[in-house]
């Protein structure tokens, strides 16, 4: 049975939840649309397309200490970083509560990236259907769709009079009020963002990866990793070790296939050094390689990457053209 919450009984639902959580939610900050933590409901704004980055730094930051050690007195401790509270993050879309979907089969299968389970073993997630499809979604060719309700804990969908109330996880039905009331209706028709056939891009992969098609598109790429850090679903990271006076901190940070230092291993040597093959190693990542390992294709069709890309690279254009090309030599 879905719920139905007015506007107003939404606002008091969520300033109730800052009592026990810390609350993420999409914030107006000069122009952009960001995740932020609240310290009250009306800071929210729900008024949006899609937020400006992904809802993964709150359970992979974009920069955290993961532990230090400290010197006092001729002793030594080891103090790992912890988390401290529970979190709920409110309004993400369902292209990326799916992201975090695919984070998880990289980083909690075993042994699995402590932080990031605690993060989400703690976390609830509060998803909002999609009003419309923006010209660069293509969340229904990627699994996923406007209205998907399952990868989050409770999906809202916003109808004139509120919004509706899915819960999916009991995490999500603790949460509840007693203000919800039954809801009896349909669910309003989701918009249908652009298909984007992708049906025979792993098999023209295989074929492709010594064509010249790689080093043609590099041309462009600036490799400035803008597309890496907006993706919901790429998770690599670069960790480096910081002294000061004695005392040691790890600390890891988002890094990206397409930045030169990426691959390269101890004595200089670099197995991915031109700019072709690591825009390659991208696309091989997300559309054959993830696939092979985890079975499914690690793009939830955001259209973060088009939109953010200086020099309009655009992975619809990539998954025609490698379909094509295949075609074309095949026959
Ligand atoms: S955002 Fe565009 S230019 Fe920058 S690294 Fe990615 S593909 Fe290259
Ligand atoms: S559309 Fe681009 S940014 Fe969005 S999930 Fe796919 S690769 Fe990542």
């Amino acid at each position: 049975m879905n719920l139905l919450a007015s506007k107003d009984n939404l606002i008091r639902w969520l300033d109730l939840l800052l009592h026990e959580h810390v609350v993420i939610a999409p914030v107006r900050v000069q122009g952009l649309t960001l995740f932020q933590p609240i310290s009250k409901a009306e800071e929210v704004d729900l008024d949006f397309d899609n937020t400006t980055l992904p809802p993964k730094g709150w359970f992979l930051p974009p920069t955290e200490t993961l532990f230090s050690v400290q010197r006092n007195d001729g002793q030594t401790k080891l103090v790992p970083a912890m988390v401290e509270r529970d979190a709920l993050i409110f309004g993400v879309r369902p292209c990326d509560a799916r992201g975090i979907a695919l984070m998880d089969k990289p980083l909690l299968q075993e042994p699995s990236d402590a932080l990031y389970r605690e993060r989400h073993a703690r976390t609830v997630l509060v998803g909002l259907s999609c009003r419309q499809a923006r010209p660069e979604c293509f969340c229904t060719s990627m699994g996923s769709a406007p209205n998907d309700a399952s990868y989050v804990d409770i999906l809202l969908t916003e109808i004139e009079v509120g919004y509706i109330v899915q819960v999916t996880s009991k995490k999500g039905k603790m949460l509840l009020p007693e203000s919800f009331t039954e809801y009896e209706g349909v669910l309003p028709t989701p918009p249908e963002p652009r298909a984007v056939p992708i049906k025979d891009v792993m098999p023209a992969m295989k074929g492709l990866f010594d064509d010249t098609y790689w080093e043609r598109l590099a041309d462009r790429c600036l490799h400035c990793s803008i597309c890496a850090y907006v993706c919901p679903t790429c998770y690599c990271f670069d960790v480096r070790d910081y002294s000061d006076r004695g005392n040691i901190e790890r600390v890891r940070s988002w890094e990206s296939c397409q930045s030169s230092g990426f691959t390269r291993i101890a004595g200089g040597y670099n197995p991915r050094a031109t700019k072709g093959s690591r825009l390659k190693q991208r696309f091989y990542h997300k559309l054959l390689y993830f696939p092979e390992q985890f079975q499914d294709i690690a793009c939830v069709g955001c259209g973060r990457c088009i939109k953010a890309c200086p020099v309009n690279i655009d992975i619809r254009e990539i998954i025609d053209d490698l379909q094509q090309l295949e075609a074309k030599s095949g026959a």
